[in-house]
């Protein structure tokens, strides 16, 4: 019996083992959300699939649907991000990506914009940009794509404008907040860094390379989109540890 087929465009988000020499694959779909499907006989040596089916690599699929999981009849590589894969920091960047969008996204999703996000943030790094401003860009769209979009103009609690020359950041409620709604919570973020994010958030790739930003504002930057990952995606950042790892070793 033919089983009922269809096409899918995807990145690889990770990739496990599943009974003796299949391969259980997680995709991110550019329809579909997250989608789980089987690669047979991928852990045998001469196996067509495994090639390609490697975390972070673009691909094009054949599905075929069972009442179970559906299984990848052929694969097609698009991309493997050879230059990503060839250095360690930008690797790990791609992670990160990949971390964070196997957190967020849902399976039989029909269009959330995460493919796309997810495609254009390995672009990114794959082109050169500075690995550390691309992460913080992504991380600011990804919030935002999962409902989490931080305010940087207005309070996020009155939604005035706050007009502090000092303002407060609250990871908890998701942006900056005026004075009459700060809290114990909020802390201390300058300016600089909120106009930073904003640009982040919101240039388009291809001026994201004119923002500069000095190494005080960078970690400054880095610690508040940490502190928002992390309450409200309730997960652990592993490639961002690892990464502070690698910092270390470096200085
Ligand atoms: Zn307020």
């Amino acid at each position: 019996m033919d089983l009922p087929t269809r096409n899918l465009e995807a990145i690889v988000l990770r990739v496990g083992e599943l009974g003796e020499a299949d391969r259980l694959v997680t995709l991110c779909g550019r329809e579909g959300g997250k989608v789980r499907a089987v690669a047979r006989g991928a852990r045998r040596p001469r196996s067509r699939l495994a090639g390609a089916l490697q975390p972070l690599s673009h691909v094009r699929c054949l599905l075929a649907h069972t009442r179970s999981l559906d299984i990848i009849t052929q694969v097609e590589l698009v991309d493997s991000f050879p230059s990503v894969r060839q250095d360690l920091t930008r690797l790990t960047y791609a992670e990160h990506f990949l971390e964070l969008v196997d957190t967020v996204a849902r399976e039989e999703e029909t269009e959330s914009g995460l493919f796309a996000l997810l495609l254009s943030g390995l672009h990114l790094l794959a082109s050169g940009f500075d690995p550390e401003l691309a992460s913080r860009a992504f991380e600011l769209r990804l919030l935002a794509v999962a409902g989490f979009e931080l305010a940087l103009r207005n309070c996020a609690s009155c939604g005035s404008v706050p007009a502090s020359p000092e303002p407060r950041f609250s990871p908890a409620h998701g942006g900056v907040l005026c004075p009459s709604c700060s809290t114990g919570g909020a802390v201390a973020v300058s300016p600089g860094v909120l106009g930073a994010m904003l640009y982040l958030k919101e240039a388009t790739p291809r001026h994201l390379g004119r923002l500069v930003i000095c190494e005080r504002d960078r970690r400054e930057m880095e610690g508040l989109l940490r502190a928002c990952l992390v309450y409200h995606l309730d997960r652990p950042l592993r490639a961002l540890k690892f990464l502070d790892t690698l910092r270390r070793a470096r200085t």
